[in-house]
């Protein structure tokens, strides 16, 4: 059995989380009544301008930031499931065939939780 350097993929994978963190920041914040839940900063209706084609504008943007988040929502789950894997011994194992991920797959997607045959 292939001796897996954990420590180097929790390296990456913290730094990944870090950066993540960062951007699910700039375009939301964590919901106060759910420490894992993540919302999109939403529009300030006090501000919000006259014009209506600029409350349209004000409601898309709101709209891009909350798709933008849920797509980084989704690889901040994964690289917190990945660290998970790592402290519960089960990191680079596949969730399918139980057998080891190849390390360069490992080393190009460290979230990856199936091997190429189950991808
Ligand atoms: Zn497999």
């Amino acid at each position: 059995m292939l001796v897996m350097d954990t420590a180097h993929f929790k390296q990456k994978l913290t730094e990944e989380r870090k950066k993540l963190e960062g951007e699910l920041k700039s375009v939301g914040h964590i919901n106060p009544h759910n420490p894992a839940d993540w919302e999109a900063t939403a529009a300030d209706l006090n501000t919000l301008p006259a014009d209506k084609n600029e409350v349209a504008d004000t409601i898309e943007e709101f709209e891009e930031r909350s798709a933008i988040l849920k797509q980084l929502e989704i690889q901040y789950n994964d690289v917190k499931e990945a660290l998970a894997r790592i402290e519960s011994g089960t990191f680079g194992k596949c969730a399918v065939c139980k057998e080891d991920i190849s390390h360069e797959r490992l080393e190009a997607l460290p979230t990856a939780k199936t091997c190429m045959q189950h991808n």
